[in-house]
């Protein structure tokens, strides 16, 4: 078995699996709660509390998983994503070390969860709503697998790993 380290492109990619999730958390819209969903809308979730660790992401794994050339994630705690809305099952992909969430139908990612630290999910910023409670990204990580046909032009502190 060929070891996988984090981050790196050659990843163990062999443990794709799907999963249903059962529909919780319905009428739990909260005034703090910041709403998201994928991109038909089958797949909905409510985060509860604040989102922290927000950064510009380049490493290989997000950007595949994105389709883009970086893009900006945060963390929660895994008790504050209330599933609201699951119409589709969501499609979890082992990727790195942990799996990525996507939805089965329209293939938006939904959310990534750290194998080593369970009490975490990772949230693409962009599948949330509004702005509204979503703190701007403090920093660029994983510089070294950044591609080099876009700059980086803001003034945040590049990482060329996981800082
Ligand atoms: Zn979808």
């Amino acid at each position: 078995m060929p070891s996988s380290p984090a981050h790196s492109p050659f990843v163990d990619v062999s443990h794709c699996h799907s999963l249903n999730l059962i529909v919780e958390g319905e009428g739990l819209m909260g005034e703090a709660g910041k709403a998201a969903s994928c991109l038909y809308g089958g797949i909905r979730y409510e985060i509860i509390g604040s989102i922290h660790h927000v950064r510009f992401c380049h490493c290989t794994n997000r950007r595949k998983f994105s389709g883009t050339s970086h893009s900006a994630w945060g963390l929660i705690e895994t008790t504050q994503l209330l599933i609201e809305r699951s119409e589709t099952a969501v499609s979890l992909y082992k990727a790195g070390n942990g799996f990525r969430a996507f939805c089965g139908n329209c293939g938006s990612p939904l959310w990534y969860e750290p194998t080593m630290s369970p009490q975490y999910r990772g949230i693409p910023l962009g599948i949330i709503h509004s702005d509204a409670g979503v703190p701007a990204p403090e920093m660029h990580v994983w510089t070294r697998s950044k591609v080099a046909w876009e700059p980086i032009l803001d003034n945040l502190p590049p990482h060329e790993a996981h800082p």
